[in-house]
C-alpha cells in the first residue's frame, strides 16, 4: 500500500510541559463551532433570542460545574481556572455585551456572541504582559462552550478514551485537559497554544509531555500515527525512522530515571560542589500553588505574582479579601520567605466594563507601579494587605517596574503612611518588611548604586528586561528569535547591578524566566546571583545542576563571558564547559 515506510516528518512548537512519550496519535476533532452564520432577528423575536442566549448560558455553566465537581483529586488545585471560567459566563464583556447586542442591532445570539468575545479577546491581546494576553484563550473557551449549546453541537468528550495514546488537537481548553485520564494519555500536542496557556500549566502539573503551538499539528498527524512527543527540546516527530525510534525510546527511559532521582532530592539544599549555599524559590499566582512548592523542595517563594485576584471581575478587591490569600501563603510557607509583588497590571482593568482609549505602547505605558502611584488608594489597600500579613510569617515587598528613585521613594511613603494608618486603628501589622524592587527596566539596572540606598534587595526580572534592553516584544512571535538572555548587554546589565547592589551589602536575586534555564546556570552563579526564583517544577533540576557546579570555577570564567561579543559565542562557551555536566544525566551519547 506504500505505507511501509512513511516518510520522518519533525514539528516544531513550543514546550508546554517537559517530558518525553512515544505513542499512537488521537485525534480529536472539534468542529462545528467555526461556522456561524449571521442573521437579523424580527423585532417581536429579539426577546425569544435574548432568552435562547441566556439558557445556552445555563446550560454552559451547568456543564462546567459537573465537570469541576468531577476534577480528580490531583488537579484540583486548578480547579480555580474552571471556576474562573465560571465566573466569565456572566461576565459584562461577555454576557451583557452579546445581550446588548442582540437588542441593539437585531442579530442571532451567535452572530452578537462572537461579536463581543472578539472583543474582550482583543482588550487581553493589547495588554503587554504574556499572562493577561493569554488571558484571551480563557474568554475563547467559554464562548465556544456557550457556542456549542446555542447550535447544539457536541464537546469534545476526552475522559470516554479507552487505549493509552498521545492526544492531538486544534486547541484543548482547560476544561478539556483537566478530564485528561492519567491512564490513558499520555501526553499531548496542540496546534495552538503556548508557554504562558492555562493548558500547558496543566500540562506542568500532571507532569505529562505536552507541546504547543504546533500550527500543523492535527493537519499532519493522522489517528494511529505513531509519533514522539519531545516536551524537553518542543518537537514531535511523525512516523519516526527505526534509527529515531530506538534513539527516542533510549532517551526517555533516561529521562524518568533521571527525573525520579532528581526530585527524590528536592528537598535537600543547593549547596554547590565549592560548598555555597542558594535558595531555590517558587513562582506562584495563587495560594493553591503553595503545595507545588514544597513539594518541589523550593525554600520560599520568589514572586507571588498578585494579579490574579485583580482579574475577572469588574471592581476591585478589598482590603480583608487580600489579606487572606496573604496570610494564607505567608502561614503556609512560614518560617521561609514569601516575597509578595505588588500590582503588576495596565491601566486597562480599571475600566475593562467599557472598551479602553488603547495606548498605543502598552508595554511602555500605565503600567504596574506607575498605574499604583496614579491610584494611591488601590496601592495603599494592597499595602495595608502585605502589612498586616507580615505580621504572620516572614514577608518581602517587591516593587515592580521601577524606572527611577522617585517611584521607589513615594511607595515607601505609601508603605509608611499605610502603616501609620493601621496604628491608629489598632490593627495588627508588622512593619518589619524587606523591601525590593524588581529590576526590569535598564534605567533600574544603571541607576543601581544609587537605587540600592533605598532598598533591601533587588530581584531581576528578565522577562522585561531583555524586552526593554533588547526592544523586542516579548509576546511577538515575529521576534521572538531575537529574544535571548544571553545577549551581551543583558549580561552586562546584569553584571552592573550585582555589583552595585554588592558594594552597598545588598543581595541581588532573579525570578525572571532566566533562572530555570540550565544553559543560564554557570552564568549567574558565577555573576553572584544569590537567590533564584521559578516555576515549581523546575527547582528540582536546578537544585540538581547547582550541587554540580563550582561557583568559584564559573566566576572565573566571567571574564571571558563577558568579553564575547554575541549571545551564541557566550552560549558556545557555557556549552563547551558545562555542556556535559548540564545535560550529562539525558541527551549524553
Ligand atoms: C519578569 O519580568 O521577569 C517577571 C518576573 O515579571 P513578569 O513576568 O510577571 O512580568
Ligand atoms: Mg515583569
Amino acid at each position: 500500500m506504500g505505507t511501509e515506510n512513511p516518510e520522518e516528518i519533525v514539528l516544531s512548537g513550543i514546550s508546554g510541559s517537559q517530558g518525553i512519550c512515544i505513542g499512537k496519535a488521537y485525534l480529536v476533532d472539534r468542529e462545528g463551532v467555526d461556522v456561524i452564520e449571521r442573521y437579523y432577528l424580527d423585532p417581536q423575536n429579539v426577546k425569544k433570542e435574548t432568552n435562547r442566549f441566556k439558557q445556552a448560558v445555563n446550560k454552559a455553566k451547568n456543564e462546567l460545574s459537573a465537570i469541576i465537581e468531577d476534577i480528580p483529586e490531583d488537579l484540583r488545585q486548578h480547579a480555580y481556572i474552571l471556576e474562573t471560567h465560571l465566573l466569565l459566563h456572566k461576565d459584562k464583556m461577555l454576557y451583557g455585551k452579546t445581550i446588548e447586542l442582540i437588542e441593539n442591532e437585531q442579530i442571532n445570539a451567535e452572530w452578537a456572541l462572537r461579536k463581543a468575545s472578539a472583543a474582550a479577546k482583543a482588550i487581553f491581546r493589547n495588554m503587554s504582559e504574556p499572562y493577561l494576553q493569554a488571558r484571551a484563550a480563557d474568554i475563547e473557551h467559554v464562548a465556544d462552550r456557550i457556542l456549542r449549546h446555542l447550535m447544539g453541537t457536541d464537546d469534545v468528550d476526552i475522559s470516554g478514551i479507552n487505549k493509552r495514546v498521545i492526544l492531538v488537537a486544534n486547541n484543548l481548553s482547560p476544561a478539556e485537559t483537566s478530564q485528561i485520564n492519567l491512564d490513558r494519555v499520555m501526553g499531548f500536542i496542540t496546534d495552538r497554544g503556548g508557554k504562558t496557556s492555562h493548558t500547558s500549566i496543566i500540562a506542568r502539573t500532571l507532569e505529562l509531555p505536552a507541546v504547543l503551538g504546533l500550527e500543523q499539528a492535527t493537519a499532519v498527524i493522522k489517528s494511529e500515527d505513531l509519533i514522539i512527543v519531545d516536551g524537553n527540546e518542543g518537537i514531535v516527530i511523525v512516523n519516526p525512522a527505526e534509527e529515531t525510534l530506538l534513539r527516542y525510546e533510549e532517551l526517555s527511559r533516561r529521562y524518568e530515571e533521571h527525573k525520579k532521582e532528581v526530585i527524590r532530592r528536592g528537598d535537600l539544599p543547593a549547596t554547590s560542589a565549592d560548598s555555597k549555599l542558594f535558595r531555590i524559590m517558587g513562582n506562584i499566582e495563587l495560594p493553591e500553588e503553595v503545595v507545588a512548592v514544597k513539594d518541589h523542595g523550593g525554600d520560599g517563594i520568589g514572586l507571588f505574582r498578585t494579579e490574579f485576584l485583580y482579574l475577572s471581575r469588574i471592581d476591585f478587591p478589598g482590603e480583608q479579601e487580600l489579606f487572606d490569600q496573604y496570610k494564607e501563603v505567608v502561614e503556609l510557607m512560614a518560617p521561609l520567605p514569601v516575597t509578595i509583588r505588588s500590582l503588576d497590571i495596565n491601566g486597562d482593568k480599571e475600566i475593562s466594563t467599557m472598551p479602553t482609549p488603547e495606548e498605543a505602547n502598552p508595554a511602555l505605558g500605565l503600567r504596574a507601579i506607575r498605574f499604583c502611584l496614579k491610584r494611591p488608594d488601590i496601592f495603599k489597600t494592597q499595602l495595608r494587605a502585605v502589612l498586616r500579613a507580615a505580621a504572620h510569617g516572614y514577608v518581602r515587598l517587591l516593587l515592580p517596574m521601577i524606572s527611577c528613585a522617585e517611584e521607589v521613594t513615594e511607595s515607601i511613603r505609601l508603605l509608611d503612611e499605610a502603616a501609620a494608618e493601621l496604628d491608629e486603628e489598632g490593627i495588627e501589622y508588622s512593619r518589619d518588611i524587606e523591601i525590593g524592587i524588581m529590576i526590569e527596566i535598564p534605567s533600574a539596572a544603571l541607576m543601581a548604586d544609587m537605587l540600592a540606598d533605598l532598598v533591601d534587595f533587588f530581584s531581576i526580572g528578565t522577562n522585561d528586561l531583555v524586552q526593554y534592553t533588547l526592544a523586542i516584544d516579548r509576546g511577538n512571535r515575529h521576534v521572538a528569535h531575537l529574544y535571548n538572555p544571553l545577549h551581551p548587554a543583558v549580561i552586562r546589565l546584569i553584571r552592573h547591578v550585582v555589583d552595585a547592589g554588592r558594594h552597598k551589602n545588598k543581595k541581588t536575586y532573579m525570578c525572571g524566566e532566566m533562572a530555570a534555564d540550565p544553559i543560564n546556570l554557570p552564568i549567574l552563579l558565577g555573576l553572584g546571583i544569590e537567590e533564584l526564583s521559578m516555576a515549581p517544577q523546575s527547582i528540582p533540576e536546578i537544585k540538581n545542576l547547582i550541587r554540580k557546579i563550582n561557583v568559584d570555577d564559573a566566576e572565573k570564567l566571567m571574564s571571558t563571558l563577558l568579553a564575547q561579543s554575541s549571545a551564541a559565542d557566550l552560549h558556545q562557551i557555557i556549552k563547551d564547559n558545562y555542556g556535559e555536566l548540564l545535560f550529562e544525566d539525558i541527551y549524553a551519547e
